[in-house]
């Protein structure tokens, strides 16, 4: 017997029917999507359950521990994402929330540069957007950057992801952030799939600004993060007018002060299961050997990468090449076969579940697989993506192996 850890995974012995009558444990690649839920978040949810209240508005028992519970979510992630004073922690309910949230709190006029190599949640929300091309390499990302930002006057931001969730591989965040800082401009980073398998320290990111979502960070109750500097936040309309985003309103209308830090762009009765469960998810990874579980996903990485040169028209994509570092995220090109069909192959004979489609990532995908067609997230084009992370096991990256060479 291992012993239980608060990083386990609620449910990892599911069993699926294959159509000979066979039953077999079911295998999650699809971390990426949704990352199964841990024993910590879990376990905070079923411990705060009994004294369940209202946030920040009652005398109660119950609503004084769900306000103080609240609060501690908040602390801990700021500790998870080494925001300090000036910086603000706003819980969301998901990265594409978070990233709308920021992008309406841009003073105006702002511009904001963006690759095209990002998810639709971090290229569609912007006001005045600059695509750059996706890059072949970090240094031609780094590059174009500076020449964007010579060309550009008046205020702008950069954004950028740091992992793509189309191949995995790790963006040179902090170049780029040094590159964006040397010219006065602020750097978002989208961590919906960083923050899953890496630290992600807004310091040593050179971000100013984080966005995560609990249900890819093992804790699925529909919360999700904005991390980092207070004062364009605080200065921003609120996100959702009422109450909760007011701090007086009067008898007439506009007579009102609305209220400043996350409380402004946190209107209505905030999601307390989700903020408490998505932050004994940064606890217990802060607690956690990082070290040991990276080297695991590496190791299936490696494995996953190696076997598919022996599963005949099957390409791994890649933007910058294969030495680029990258989490638990591999997508495969077919030549031949409909990456959609595959899918439902494996789900239905082998009892495997992955994505295939273009992931919310249209212009990458379209790049990655130089195809002129433009289809729906989840469509028959594009890729078929296989992701994992913390309970993934060999056997089931061989198992992924075996079901495509078969
Ligand atoms: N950014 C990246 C890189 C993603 O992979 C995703 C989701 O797949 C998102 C943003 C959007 O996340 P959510 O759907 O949780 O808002």
């Amino acid at each position: 017997m291992f012993p239980i850890s608060p990083l386990d995974v609620v449910g990892d012995d599911l069993k699926v029917t294959l159509p000979d009558g066979e039953v077999v444990r079911f295998a999650h690649l699809d971390y990426a999507a949704s990352a199964p839920c841990v024993r910590a978040a879990a376990g905070a949810v079923q411990d705060l359950l009994p004294r369940y209240g209202s946030v920040h508005r009652g005398t109660g028992v119950r609503s004084q521990a769900s306000t103080l519970a609240y609060e501690l979510a908040r602390d801990v992630v700021a500790e998870f994402t080494g925001a300090g004073p000036g910086d603000c922690v706003v819980f969301t309910r998901n990265t594409t929330d978070a990233l709308n949230l920021l992008a309406r709190a841009l003073p105006p006029g702002t511009t904001t540069v963006v690759f095209d190599g990002e998810h639709h949640a971090n290229l569609l929300p912007w006001p005045n957007p600059v695509r750059l091309p996706a890059p072949s390499s970090p240094d031609e990302a780094v590059e174009a950057l500076d020449r964007a930002l010579r060309q550009l006057t008046g205020p702008a931001v950069l954004t950028v992801t740091g992992a793509s969730n189309v191949t995995g591989e790790v963006w040179p965040v902090r170049r780029l952030a040094d590159v964006a800082h040397s010219y006065g401009v602020r750097v978002i980073v989208d961590a919906a799939q960083l923050a899953p398998h890496h630290p992600v320290s807004l310091h040593e990111l050179g971000a100013d600004y984080l966005a995560f979502s609990g249900h890819k960070l093992y804790a699925p109750f529909g919360a999700g993060v904005l991390a980092g500097r207070a004062d364009w936040l605080d200065a921003a309309p609120p996100y959702l007018a009422g109450g909760g985003a007011s701090a007086s309103v009067g008898d007439r209308p506009g007579e009102l002060t609305w209220a400043t830090g996350p409380a402004r762009h946190e209107g209505g009765t905030p999601n307390l299961l989700g903020a408490v469960a998505l932050a004994a998810v940064c606890e217990a990874l802060t607690g956690a050997d990082r070290t040991a579980l990276h080297d695991h996903e590496q190791a299936l990485l490696t494995r996953l990468r190696d076997g598919l040169r022996d599963v005949p028209g099957a390409t791994e994509v890649s933007l910058f090449g294969p030495e680029q570092p990258r989490v638990g995220i591999v997508s495969i090109a077919f030549d031949g076969s409909d990456p959609a069909e595959v899918a439902r192959r494996l789900a239905r004979d082998h009892g495997i579940g992955v994505r295939a489609g273009q992931f919310c990532a249209h212009p990458l995908v379209r790049r990655l697989t130089r195809s002129a067609s433009a289809g729906e997230c989840g469509t028959a084009t594009g890729l078929l993506r296989a992701s994992f992370g913390l309970g993934s096991t060999t056997d089931e990256v061989d198992r992924l192996l075996a079901a495509l060479r078969s």
